[in-house]
Formats: structure tokens, sequence, C-alpha cells
């Protein structure tokens, strides 16, 4: 059986954490869109010098660029088993990107599940978080100086590295991501719903409390397409 998961929600409403957490618990690889279009950025690709122009605004990627991408990474071998999406698919033009890169991937797999799941958050809380959110930039932990700082300032408590703040974490550019969000993404929630494999959590609380409620989701069964 392939697992396939999505996972739709604003801007810092804690998709990042919980769902590295669910790929080291089903042991399937973590997908997040934004870090490989930082690593395209940070290797001073083509795409990443496009990309750039797009994610310094808060803007989306041309789909295009990033369904190259997500179809070159969702081809590779340790996706046989399924997968953790993260960031993808924030558009229309995405989703139905995303369905015809999973007919042509699965067109020999007999058996997969696909389901999305939406992190529903009380939004007044989001831009104070992503202004003191970190990350290791060498393991890619994620702290928050708020209610996830680290033990020690500036460093990564599980390897040592040096703890960064991405550039587009500041106050202007997580204003334009969120009407980004609303005006692209938000549209997914009805559609997937109306597909019949939406799937919706409290984010709300606690890291530890919202990774319960995800856990009963993702043990619960997925709804199958
Ligand atoms: P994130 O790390 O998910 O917050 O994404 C950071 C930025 O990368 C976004 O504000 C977009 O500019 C860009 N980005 C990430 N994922 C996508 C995507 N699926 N489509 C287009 N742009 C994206």
């Amino acid at each position: 059986m392939k697992s396939e998961f999505i996972f739709l929600g604003p801007p810092a409403c804690g998709k990042g954490t919980q769902t590295t957490r669910l790929a080291e618990y089903l042991r399937l690889p973590h997908i997040d869109t934004g870090s490989l279009l930082r690593a395209e950025i940070k290797n001073q690709t083509p795409a990443g010098m496009e990309a750039k122009l797009y994610i310094d605004k808060g803007h989306l990627v041309p789909v295009e660029l990033v369904s190259k991408i997500i179809k070159n990474r969702l081809s590779q071998a340790d996706c046989k088993n399924g997968y953790i999406l993260d960031g993808f698919p924030r558009s229309m033009g995405q989703a139905e990107q995303l369905t015809k890169i999973n007919n042509e991937i699965n067109k020999d797999v007999e058996d997969y599940k696909f389901s999305a799941i939406y992190f529903d958050i009380d939004t007044d809380i989001l831009v104070e978080r992503i202004v003191n959110r970190r990350s290791c930039s060498k393991c890619g932990e994620i702290y928050n100086l708020a209610f996830k700082a680290p033990k020690q300032d500036g460093i990564c408590d599980k390897c040592g590295g040096e703890l960064t703040q991405r550039k587009d974490d500041t106050k202007e550019i997580a204003v334009s991501r969120f009407e980004t969000y609303n005006n692209e993404t938000a549209p997914l929630v009805e559609y997937y719903k109306n597909m019949g494999v939406l799937e919706t959590i409290d984010a709300n609380g606690t890291i530890d409390e919202v990774w319960k409620r995800l856990l009963d989701i993702v043990e619960k069964g997925i709804t199958k397409v």
C-alpha cells in the first residue's frame, strides 16, 4: 500500500514541525517545496535564481517550475511506498499538476491512498510566530523563540548547528504570504473536501497536542481514491 499525504494550512501553522515528525513516524520521505526551493537558491541554480524573485516578495513561484521539481522528487525510489508532501499543492493549477503527476507515477501501482490534511488554526498569532521562527542551518530542526526556544542561544539542541532566520520570515513578507495563501491556497480546502479526501485537524495548541490529533487521524485510516 502506497500512502500519499498532502498538507494544507496557512504559513507557520505548524505543518513543517508536524509533517517532519510524521515522516519519521511513518518512515516516508518528507518533501517540502519551500526547502527544495531554498536549496536551489543556495546552489545558485537557474531554477533557484528564478524562484528567488518570487520568494522574496512572498509570492508563489511559477507552477511550471515547482511542478518540475516535484515530479522529479516524487519519481525517486524512496517515494515508492508514499510520501509526505508539505507545501505543495498551493494553488488550483498545482493541484491539477499533482493529479497528473500521480496518475503517471502510479500507473503500475496497485493500491494507494491519497489524503489531504488541513491544519485549521487561529491566524491572529501567526505573524508573531513567523518573526520568532529560527531553523538549524545543518539539520533543519525548527525552533521558535517564543514557545520552543533552543537551550543555548543560536545553537541547535539536536546537532549543535547554527540557528538562522529565513530571509522571508519578516513581518512585511509574512503579510504578503498570508495574502497569497488566502487567494491561491485556501480554495484547495473546498476542492479536496469535494473530492472526499480531506481531513481537518485543530492546529491550535502545543506541538504535542497537535501531534496527538494528527496521529489519531492517520491511524484511523485514510480515505481511499
Ligand atoms: P514555505 O517554506 O513553505 O513557507 O515556502 C516559502 C516560499 O517558497 C513561499 O512563500 C513561496 O514563495 C515558495 N514556495 C514554496 N512552495 C511553493 C509552491 N508549492 N508553489 C509556489 N511557490 C512555493
